[in-house]
């Protein structure tokens, strides 16, 4: 007899266990791990889904109260033995029930139905199909489209359906009938589906810079030596990243194996791609969110029949399922996007180094401005330190000035634009070369606040700030929540009320009337809400429709623009008083990724830095665009105060609609968290950064310790006391570590 262990496809605490169910002789052919069976489940035996995720030959339990597997559904898709152990990694190491950790690493959750292709073939010799010809000419009512058929399958032989019915406007009847009658037979073959078909394929191959060789030796060295190492590629903007990662994929495809390269954005996914299409054509393919069920599964397929090896896409791309994964690339791998929003709340880097443990296979972290948690890493000698230090093609990197915008104020100017950064753009527009404008934020910006007493309109639901549309009304971002601005402050009747910061669309405006002879295009969210939407503007400012390109932080990244001579940051502030333990370090990454943009081209770039704080070390650093000078200031801020790398975090989170519930159950908490014999360094619990989200209140505790494995140890403690205990079936715990943005 067989057995197997099965997780139930239900996300419920109580529920996340396996159960174990004998395997019907005639299904153990078929039933291994990672298969998806039916099982009868509860008191109703009601029939569900769940994964074998273990065999075996004993019963746990006495054998006659084992019920059987059901049956197999017949649209099922396998998961690999690995992602299950990988599945299994997540949950312990991020909290989740194995059930949501099974979801995120199955990128699709049932088989599509294949796409068929099919294909006309003449079924008669020549010498049968002209005397056929002659029949159907001869008849007094002879069909016109049989013959024209005819004729074209005498000529071709082969004909696809689609052109029979298409462009010789054949109907599938008359299709049928020829069928019947043997003249003809169809042909049925799989296509699969190809989201990136028809890009132009020309090997891109570069001469490398000594550094960028030094890097490509250096990997295959320890990758032919079987080391498997992570790599932490560390190079300037410009440095010519991508090439290395490119010879580095060429030695790992020469060995047969598979590669994943992860980019941070979907955004960025067609640019990306299209290099990679250059050097390696079709074995290249994406796989992405934005892709129909369709085209996922056959990139799924497609993966594992060696059809394509190499797939781009964002983190949910990292469970790719190859067969024999060689290496993990993670461009920009400082990026927050790397971190999931959702449970499990996983990062990339953590969980791609995982998976790579686990297949033998080597990981290469690429950034300009590496998180400070990898760079240390790179220090201790846990990473492969590889540096890329001089921009190809030995272009300068830009001049960078700090402008204090206290002075400003002081002189009276009052405006966005300093005037040091209003004459750089005019002598742009002089010289006819381009100018980027880089604000921090959308949302953070255009508040509506009260110059005599502060007060700043908030969202009733959501307690966060309501951000002023062009329409004049408030808005708010997470609950869509709408009201008119007030002209007089509710707080204390004051008529000093306004916004004081703008946003994007307030820049433009500013921007267009400062300089009204300018061309300015803006990309924010709302400008690339369509299809491509980020694409067309992009390409529109690199055609140089325009001269001014006023952008969040959506213009930092990809994209060489050759003519931008002249970037300008107009808050840096903005991200440095984000309130959270990351805000320098994501300033000083910002900074140095736009002022990376300026003097791409043959003309040397300039990079003003706006800010009301000159003299801090992230802004500092970043004009001179030195990573070291800021990591020693801030490696040095992280151990002292036992933030992360040199502690780990862990936010607790809960929610709840009722107010006392998240309170009482965070308060139970942190008394569990209290009691236990590791010394723990606990913040709160208090609210949450954003306090309700529809009418949803949150509470958080935030806990320290220097080991992660402490903190895990932790989050299991936790897990089962808030099982025990009645709270409101609507209250959640939810697990963070080591956040990446706020909660
Ligand atoms: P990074 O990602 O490090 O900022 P990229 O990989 O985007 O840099 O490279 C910057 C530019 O330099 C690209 O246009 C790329 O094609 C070019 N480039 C990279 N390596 C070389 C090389 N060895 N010779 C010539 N051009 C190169
Ligand atoms: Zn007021
Ligand atoms: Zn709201």
């Amino acid at each position: 007899m067989k057995y197997a262990d099965i997780i139930i496809d239900i996300s419920h605490e109580k529920l996340d266990k396996t159960f174990q169910y004998r395997i019907p002789p005639e299904l153990e052919a078929q039933v291994t791990v990672g298969t998806q069976v039916w099982i009868p489940f509860g008191n109703g035996n009601r029939k569900i889904r769940g994964y074998v995720v273990e065999l075996s030959d004993h019963p746990k339990v006495d054998a006659a109260k084992i019920k059987e597997i059901a049956g197999l559904p017949k649209d099922s898709v396998t998961i690999e033995t690995q992602l299950i152990a990988l599945a299994a990694w997540m949950k312990r190491n991020y909290g989740s029930t194995m059930n949501q950790a099974l979801k995120t690493v199955i990128p699709i959750k049932r088989r599509e139905a294949a796409k068929e292709k099919k294909t006309l073939r003449l079924r008669l010799s020549e010498e049968e199909a002209r005397r056929e010809l002659t029949e159907l000419l001869a008849r007094k009512r002879h069909s016109a489209a049989k013959e024209r058929l005819l004729r074209e399958l005498m000529e071709k032989k082969a004909i696809p359906w689609d052109m029979v019915t298409g462009k010789l406007g054949i109907s599938s009847s008359v299709i049928r009938d020829m069928e019947k009658s043997g003249i003809l037979a169809i042909d049925f073959s799989r296509e699969y589906r190809n989201p990136i078909r028809g890009l132009s394929v020309g090997r891109e191959h570069l001469t490398l810079t000594d550094e960028q060789q030094a890097a490509v030796d250096a990997f295959c060295e320890s990758y032919d030596q079987g080391k498997r190492e992570t790599f932490l590629l560390a190079g300037v903007t410009g440095s010519g990243k991508t090439a290395v990662y490119m010879e580095m994929i060429d030695h790992v495809l020469a060995a047969g194996r598979q590669v994943i390269v992860l980019i941070p954005e979907i955004a960025l996914t067609y640019q990306t791609v299209m290099r990679f299409y250059r050097r390696f054509g079709e074995q290249v393919s994406i796989l992405n969110s934005r892709m129909s069920p369709g085209e996922r599964f056959d990139q799924y397929e497609r993966a594992k029949n060696g059809d394509i090896r190499i797939i781009v896409g964002p983190r949910s791309a990292l469970f790719s399922p190859f067969p024999d994964l060689g290496l993990i690339v993670i461009d920009e791998e400082h990026e927050a996007a790397y971190k999931s929003e959702t449970v499990p709340k996983y990062h990339a880097r953590e969980t791609a180094i995982a998976r790579a443990k686990m297949c033998q296979a080597a990981v290469v972290l690429g950034s300009a401005t590496p998180s400070v948690e990898s760079y240390s890493r790179a220090r201790s000698g846990v990473y492969h330190l590889l540096t890329l230090t001089r921009r190809v093609a030995s272009q300068p990197l830009p001049e960078c000035e700090i402008v204090d915008l206290r002075e400003e104020l002081r002189r009276g100017n009052r405006s966005m634009l300093s005037g040091r950064l209003q004459e750089e753009i005019a002598l742009r527009l002089e010289r006819g070369e381009q100018t980027m404008l880089f604000l921090n934020r959308r949302g953070m910006m255009g508040f509506l606040s009260c110059r005599a007493c502060g007060h700043v309109i908030k969202c009733p639901h959501c307690d966060v700030s309501l951000s002023l549309h062009r329409n004049g009304r408030l808005r708010c971002h997470y609950c869509g929540y709408e009201t008119q601005s007030p002209k007089v402050c509710p707080s204390c009747g004051s008529g000093y009320i306004g916004s004081f910061r703008a946003g994007t669309q307030k820049i433009e405006e500013i921007v267009k009337k400062r300089y009204p002879e300018a061309r300015v295009l803006r990309m924010d969210t709302d400008t690339t809400k369509g299809k491509d939407g980020h694409q067309k503007i992009l390409a529109a400012f690199a055609n140089r429709e325009a001269d001014i390109l006023v952008g969040t932080q959506m213009i930092v990244k990809g994209h060489d623009f050759p003519d931008v001579t002249l970037v300008g940051i107009l808050a840096a502030d903005l991200s440095l008083n984000a309130g959270d333990y990351r805000s320098a370090e994501r300033t000083f990454q910002l900074l140095t990724q736009a002022a990376g943009r300026a003097g791409r081209g043959e003309k040397p770039g300039r990079v003003l830095i706006q800010t009301y704080q000159p003299d801090h070390y992230s802004i500092v650093a970043a004009s001179h665009q030195n990573y070291m000078e800021f990591y020693r200031r801030e490696i040095w801020y992280r151990q002292m105060m036992a933030y992360p790398p040199a502690a780990h975090m862990l936010v607790v989170q809960v929610t709840s609609p009722k107010e006392e519930d998240a309170d009482q159950t965070a308060t139970r908490l942190a008394q569990v968290v209290a009691r236990q014999e590791e010394e723990y360094a606990v913040m709160g619990p208090t609210d949450a950064a954003i306090k309700k989200i529809s009418d949803i209140y949150r509470k958080a505790i935030y806990i320290k310790a220097r080991e992660y494995e402490k903190l895990t140890d932790l989050m299991q403690r936790l897990e089962e006391s808030f099982s025990e205990t009645v709270a409101g079936s609507q209250t959640h715990v939810w697990f963070d570590f080591d956040p990446m943005s706020g909660f």
